[in-house]
């Protein structure tokens, strides 16, 4: 580990202008470690010439940021995928937003992958984030929100209990000037027993929880 950190600096030191490295835009800062990573991790940082178009890339004032990124973790959904991809192009498209999908494969072991891949290939505003393995929703949802760019995120599950058509509801909102916007679900098709569970759950996280969680709000 020692050695390649050593390398990475000689390959930093010598190739890339300091000037270079964003230290202003939060974004581009991400990314910017974002690639330092992924080029650490393939062994490339002697790849100098990579390196430092990858940094020139990342402060590109020209590539459009999507004003809309929807985060959408997904574990084993291929039977959902490509028709919520066409429910949520739909509205999209409807109300003319610039958007970007980044769908989050937390390991999935069915065909889910294979689709996004092919979705993907057919839409440039798809993203996939392919974790290693099955890490479970929330942390899924974490890894999406690191790589999506948009002015506002929308997160949202994959198995259409979300319900796409909703979406410029909470897009209104937040035009209107609210930083956060959530959903209350008003009734849950489960039987009494999920219900309840639900209900002290929602209520017990709100008891423990040191930040402000409404009741009955999804994720
Ligand atoms: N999911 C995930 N990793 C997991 C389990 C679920 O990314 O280990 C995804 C799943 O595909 C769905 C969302 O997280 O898009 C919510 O999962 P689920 O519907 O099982 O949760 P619930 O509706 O019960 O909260
Ligand atoms: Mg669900």
């Amino acid at each position: 580990m020692q050695k390649r950190g050593l390398e990475l600096r000689r390959a930093e030191d010598s190739y890339v202008p300091a000037a270079l490295i964003p230290t202003e835009d939060p974004q581009a800062a991400l990314r910017f470690c974002q690639l330092l990573a992924h080029l650490y991790d393939n062994h490339s940082v002697d790849a100098s010439s990579h390196l430092a178009a990858g940094f020139k890339s990342l402060q590109n004032p020209n590539e459009p940021v999507p004003e809309l990124s929807v985060v959408i973790p997904v574990f084993n959904e291929e039977e959902n995928v490509e028709l919520l991809y066409s429910r949520l192009v739909t509205v999209l498209e409807r109300i003319q937003i610039a958007f970007e999908i980044i769908f989050v494969d937390d390991g999935s072991n069915d065909a889910s992958l294979a689709t996004l891949q092919k979705l993907s290939a057919a839409d440039e505003r798809i993203q996939i984030v392919e974790l290693a393995r099955n890490f479970g929703h929330q942390v899924a949802i974490t890894a999406g929100l690191d790589f999506a760019r948009g002015h506002a995120v929308a997160v949202m599950d994959a198995d259409l209990q979300d319900p796409p058509e909703v979406l410029p509801q909470f897009i209104a909102k937040w035009r209107d000037g609210n930083d956060v916007v959530y959903a209350v679900r008003e009734q849950r098709k489960e039987g009494w027993l999920k219900r309840t569970s639900y209900a002290v759950f929602y209520r017990l996280l709100r008891h423990v929880s040191s930040i402000d969680i409404p009741l009955d709000a999804g994720d």
